[in-house]
């Protein structure tokens, strides 16, 4: 089995090790300090005799390094390895503050914590509670960034599973485990990466606060991600304040406000486009002689928006038909005012099959789409008999 060297040291990203297989650009070493993906946490990136390692993986036989390319190197070398310090730090303050989130969690608001998940740009705990409250949510980020500040001791200790109290939750293991304590607060089995005091965490920033199963999923973010993530939204914020000629602070009460107006014109739009649409409707009827049965047969070109509303104003007028048609795209409206003894739907459906056209629609307003220009033709001269 592969010598897990961060097990007792996750500060440490050069050693050195002898390979012990290569099978491509599979190898296994007898001890490594890259951590293999794990317990929730990401495995590391880093080089491997100069070669870059791009996944490791925890294998039965020990810990297995993916190599970008096969290597010179062949079993019996020593070769340096050399973890990518960025990645590893920033996975080690996020795991940190997942063991001090979980244990608030448990200590304030008797929920554990049921699975974690790290990911590239945020992590999350699912807590075994159906709601978390934001105030509860702020009350464990200020009690987390109190122990940040407090910066208590995180120690690593092997002992007997059989033997261990005290731990958050019972492992499942036999024999000897590991146990990750955060001083006067946690004591969890784990075998992950961790910093050695709260104060390495950073700052530790909740987000989002999810339902998910019964259980309410917490996103969470710490140190320099929390950092960055605040810049973000810094920039995003800046921007909207700029458009709206407002300070960062104004934007909420400002946007909310912006759109209830724009609801309201939406609004005051929609009422004078009908009432436009009664207009149009009327000269079109005035202009147009009726029929032999006495029906106004109104035939009109517009765009679609325009002749649904067309469609709506002519139904209320006495005797009248009206058909408007659009070729982009090729659309059709039908309509009947009530006395005109016309069934909108009945008729267009049969015209619209002859051609190729999809649509149906009831007595009064009937529409469809017809598959190109000549066909929309065909189907309006159906129509206008
Ligand atoms: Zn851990």
């Amino acid at each position: 089995m592969t010598d897990r060297l961060y097990f007792t040291d996750a500060y440490l990203t050069a050693f050195e090790g002898t390979v012990e297989s290569v099978e491509g650009t599979r190898v296994r070493l007898n001890k490594t300090a890259f951590y293999p993906t794990s317990g929730g946490q990401q495995f590391d990136l880093g080089t491997l005799g100069g070669v870059r390692v791009v996944e490791v993986i925890d294998e039965d036989a020990g810990i297995m390094h993916l190599l970008e390319s096969a290597p010179s190197f062949a079993v019996g070398a020593t070769v340096k390895g050399a973890v990518d310090w960025k990645r590893r730090f920033d996975h080690m303050q996020q795991h940190t503050g997942q063991h001090l989130l979980s244990a608030l969690f448990e200590d304030l608001l008797k929920a554990k914590t049921a699975s974690v998940h790290f990911g590239a740009d945020s992590a999350t705990v699912d807590i075994e509670v159906e709601s978390v409250t934001r105030t509860e949510a702020i009350r464990i980020e200020t009690r987390a960034n109190q122990i940040v500040a407090e910066n208590r001791a995180v120690s690593v200790a092997f002992e007997d599973a059989a033997t261990a109290s005290g731990l958050r939750k019972p492992s499942d293991r036999t024999g000897e485990i590991r146990i990750v304590s955060i001083a006067e607060i946690d004591r969890s089995a784990c075998g992950g990466t961790h910093v050695r005091a709260t104060g390495e965490i950073g700052g530790v920033l909740i987000r989002k606060l999810e339902k998910y199963k019964k259980q309410t999923r917490v996103e969470f973010i710490c140190g320099a991600r929390a950092i960055a993530r605040a810049r973000a939204d810094y920039e995003a914020l800046t921007g909207i304040a700029a458009v709206l000629s407002t300070g960062i602070d104004e934007v909420p009460t400002l946007v909310a406000s912006q759109n209830e107006s724009l609801r309201a014109m939406e609004s005051e739009k929609r009422k004078l486009v009908e009432s436009l649409a009664a207009y149009r409707a009327r000269e079109h009827y005035d202009a147009t002689a009726p029929s032999a049965a006495d029906v106004r047969w109104i035939v009109v070109s517009a765009a679609p928006e325009e002749l649904r509303a067309l469609a709506t104003a002519i139904t209320s007028l006495p005797k009248a038909a009206f058909i408007g048609s659009c070729e982009s795209p090729n659309t059709i409206v039908f309509a009947a005012s009530e006395d005109s003894g016309l069934n909108a739907g009945a008729l267009l459906k049969p015209a619209l099959a002859a051609h190729g056209g999809r649509g149906g629609g009831n007595q009064k307003v009937a529409q469809g789409t017809a598959p190109d220009a000549t066909a929309l033709r065909a189907i309006v001269a159906i129509l206008t008999g």
